[in-house]
């Protein structure tokens, strides 16, 4: 029998991060689209061909995005919402980057007779659209944008992109299996604007497309296609169930001689194995890292002729595999039918190439392995069933040694570390007093008026911040010039701060580079890569650190820069922390132990940190738990324990303090209702959450469980360039009371502004505090 190496997407970025200065000087309006689209093409050619070489058999096609892959299946099937122009025959890229990023122009200086084609039909006023809502992928920390429809939508076939990118690829030398986000998964995703209504009755109408698209892709040459639907793994009603076997049925029916490879990632199909064993497609790929557990199942109940495809290596992590005891694993399957060998998922989620990374301990980089070296594990895993053991020897030697060095290695455990977390005393993660007696402590303290303005934490990364920064990397710029510099930002940013109005002050973060790395680089315990970028939204890349080993703090992390933005000025500074839940869900975490104990350690390293800040008189602490949600597991049977051990950390972390001591959290995103007892139960005193893009929408969460506690709902949408108005902030402040007492609303965006420039910050937040100073009146 015969194994193959797939892949199912590969990082869009390039390895240099490409992707980003080209998208990044496009919108700037200083390369042409010409421009932009060469550089796509090569980096497309570039991530075939290095798939190829490590080994690959199966490469896919339209992986590729310019910003995000759900974005460009709307782009596909023509789902445009109706504030970005009538449905045009083909969306361009001005409209694809307005539903990404919003879109501001200045219509004064276009006349008003102007002839232009743009469709928008307002010149002279300008253009003024906000992006489409944006939300986190399954729970990973990539972001897509949330396909819209209303109950009488239709569809039409309105993007080449899949076609082009096969033709591109054919023409190249390169044969690929194309990739679509499947149907049901792209609906199910969305939201329905306007009038609600079940989005699977749209299935109808959008199956066309899609068969439209397969036919075009058969008619040109490609035998396979893949089409994921990773809401699979998630637990669905019976009507969608049904809605698979309705859809897999005329999509199979109608381009009978294409054979689909229906894709499914991050967990385990479960109770939904039956229906994907019962589609008529032709081969069906099952992620065995998170779910290895399914294999028997699956093997015992598919049909003989079904090509499985097996995610074998993590697509999620960076953790090199352990190839020995994967083969023994896979020989009797080999033994018995044809295998696809696969990630568990697209390699989108991991960074390119390990083999960059020159500067980390050696150690540990003997221990990991990005996505090219994942393709090369696959690869000599493929060789191994195809040609015996024996014919990659040296490379299942190899890796064994690595397994065994990295089981034994002294770098990885701390006796004092593991013995402080089992502590088991219930006070530490209790706060003195309840809130209503904190909430008093507070107020004769730190006498705040009505609606009182603060924001989440940075001010604009500049050019200038960023270059001094790198400067001090390379040692070009001393410390002591450095952090003159940072003093010299920090205390622009307060007196600005102080001049707008501003109740709440942040020292601004200028010298982080991100809230994770930041912290993570004073921890032990963690290492860092200089190239291991990874996509977050559009062109937003993260690099997460690793954390390897038992976590300390062997020195405060933040004090002196609070101490020195608070001797700036008489109003609050605000500390300013990560979370141990958000450091632990954006990082790659050793799989080594469970997650919870991990969580646990940071936890303990973040509480001390608290109390330091406490001690040096600060009032307001803010522990940012941006990531909180996205760690839910996909399935609500599991969501319980997951948030029972998230909601201690948070706790161990925030509750050393003394009543008067405001603790506040952020969390970037308003959907609270499926967890709000959680979030109650974090009983912090301000939470901040994203809701301007949803207009409010969410925050009836908070009314419907009488949360507690004081709130500020986003009115400000950072992710887009736009300046907000007053009066629309008014107005989402106006909605924010009708759901909320106004006594527990504090006014602030939707998070930190480190991707804005000043130019669009300085108005907004003077809009924002005259906002609050409305709502006040
Ligand atoms: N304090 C952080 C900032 O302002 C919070 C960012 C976030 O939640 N993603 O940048
Ligand atoms: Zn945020």
């Amino acid at each position: 029998m015969t194994v193959r190496v797939a892949t199912l997407g590969f990082p869009r970025i390039g390895a240099r991060r490409e992707l980003k200065k080209a998208l990044e000087s496009f919108w700037a309006g200083t390369s042409a689209e010409s421009e932009l689209q060469h550089i796509a093409a090569h980096l497309r050619n570039e991530a075939w061909a290095k798939q190829k070489a490590e080994g690959a058999d199966i490469l896919p096609s339209n992986d590729f995005s310019f910003y995000d892959h759900v974005l460009d299946t709307s782009a596909m099937v023509g789902a445009i919402p109706k504030i970005y122009g009538p449905v045009a025959d083909k969306i361009d890229l001005t409209t694809y980057f307005a539903i990404a990023r919003g879109r501001q122009t200045n219509g004064a200086s276009k006349s008003s007779e102007e002839s232009c084609s743009c469709g928008h039909g307002d010149h002279g006023k300008g253009i003024d659209v906000p992006a489409a809502e944006m939300t986190k992928w399954f729970d990973t920390n990539y972001h897509f944008l949330v396909p819209e429809f209303t109950k009488d939508q239709t569809f039409k076939l309105t993007s080449t992109k899949v076609l082009d990118e096969y033709r591109e690829a054919r023409a190249k030398g390169f044969e690929t299996r194309p990739v679509l986000l499947g149907p049901l998964s792209f609906l199910l995703l969305g939201k329905s604007h306007g009038e609600t209504f079940d989005r699977l009755e749209l299935l109808g109408k959008i199956l066309p497309v899609y068969t439209q698209v397969l036919n075009d892709l058969h008619k040109e040459g490609a035998d396979w296609v893949q089409i994921d639907e990773p809401v699979l793994v998630l637990d669905l009603d019976e009507s969608a169930k049904t809605a698979f076997r309705q859809a897999y049925q005329t999509l199979t029916s109608s381009v009978p001689s294409l054979k689909l490879m229906l894709t499914t990632y991050f967990g385990a199909l479960g109770d939904n194995l039956e229906t994907a064993l019962s589609l008529p497609v032709h081969g069906l790929h099952v992620d065995l890292v998170r779910a290895p557990e399914q294999l028997d199942e699956i093997l015992a109940k598919a049909r003989p002729d079904l090509l499985l495809s097996l995610g074998v290596i993590d697509g999620r992590n960076i953790w090199k595999a352990d190839l020995n005891t994967l083969l023994k694993k896979l020989e009797p399957v080999a033994a018995k039918r044809d295998l696809i060998l696969a990630p568990s998922c697209s390699l989108l989620h991991t960074p390119i190439d390990l083999e960059r990374e020159t500067a980390l301990d050696p150690d540990v980089k003997s221990w990991l392995a990005f996505a090219v070296q994942k393709i090369a594990e696959l690869a000599t895993l493929a060789k191994a069933l195809n040609q015996g053991a024996d014919s990659v020897r040296d490379k299942l030697a190899e890796n064994e040694s690595a397994i065994k060095s990295r089981k034994s290695s002294k770098k990885i455990h701390n006796p004092a570390v593991k013995e402080r977390i089992a502590q088991k005393d219930p006070n530490l993660a209790k706060r003195k007093s309840p809130f209503p007696t904190r909430q008093k402590a507070q107020e004769e303290t730190l006498h705040l008026p009505l609606f009182p303005t603060t924001t989440i934490g940075s001010f604009p990364q500049t050019a200038d911040v960023r270059k001094a920064r790198a400067q001090h990397a390379k040692g070009e710029l001393s410390t002591a010039d450095y952090n003159a510099f940072l003093e010299k930002q920090t205390s622009d940013a307060i007196s600005w701060q102080e001049e707008v109005g501003l109740d709440v002050l942040v020292h601004g973060e200028f010298e982080r580079n991100d809230m994770v790395q930041y912290f993570g680089e004073k921890l032990s315990g963690f290492v860092f890569t200089k190239h291991a970028w990874v996509q977050s939204y559009g062109s937003r890349y993260v690099r997460p650190p690793i954390i390897f080993g038992d976590v300390t703090r062997p020195s405060p992390m933040t004090l002196e820069w609070w101490r020195f933005a608070q001797s700036c000025t008489k109003k609050p500074v605000k500390g300013m922390l990560t979370g141990p839940v958000t450091i632990l869900n954006w990082s790659f975490v050793r799989d080594d132990q469970p997650r919870s104990v991990t969580c646990r350690q940071i936890a303990f390293a973040i509480r001390d940190e608290v109390q330091d800040l406490e001690k040096a008189g600060c009032q307001v602490i803010q522990i940012d738990e941006a990531a909180l949600r996205e760690g839910l597991p996909l399935r609500r049977k599991d969501w319980e324990h997951y948030l029972n051990w998230a909601v201690e950390s948070f706790r161990v972390t925030s509750s050393g303090v003394e009543d008067k001591t405001q603790i506040h959290t952020h969390m970037c995103y308003s959907e609270f209702n499926d967890i709000i007892d959680a979030i109650s139960a974090m009983d912090t005193d301000v939470i901040s959450i994203e809701t301007a893009r949803s207009k409010m929408e969410l925050l009836g969460a908070f009314t419907h469980h009488h949360y507690p506690s004081e709130i500020g709902p986003g009115v400000y949408d950072i992710h887009s360039p736009r300046v907000p108005s007053i009066e629309e902030m008014v107005d989402l402040l106006k909605e924010a009371e009708k759901k909320v007492n106004r006594r527990q609303l504090w006014v602030n965006p939707d998070c930190g502004l480190k991707t804005r420039r000043w130019e669009e910050v300085k108005p907004a937040i003077v809009n924002m505090v005259e906002a609050a100073h409305r709502l006040r009146g």
